[in-house]
């Protein structure tokens, strides 16, 4: 059975497109209320090097700073 055949040229770009719609309203009505400092990362174990303030109710990333939250602080090593 092909399923393939079902969907449409640009289907998922649409979905996702309007999925980002959604989610960027439900964030400009957000009152951003419960905030949280978190320790960004580009993979998992793989610091950017800074921190992200993040919204807990709509998930959006509010600020943007270096890094202040060390996690392993000790045990850290520079991975190039
Ligand atoms: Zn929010």
């Amino acid at each position: 059975m092909n399923v393939n055949k079902e969907i449409k040229k640009g289907e998922f770009e649409n979905l996702k497109k309007k999925h980002e719609e959604e989610i960027e309203q439900l964030q400009n009505k957000c009152k951003h209320d419960k905030k949280k400092w978190m320790l960004e990362w580009w993979a998992i174990g793989h610091s950017t090097g800074y921190d992200v303030l993040v919204c807990l109710n709509c998930n959006k990333n509010i600020k943007h700073r270096p890094g202040k939250i060390e996690l392993f602080a000790k045990k850290k090593k520079v991975v190039k």
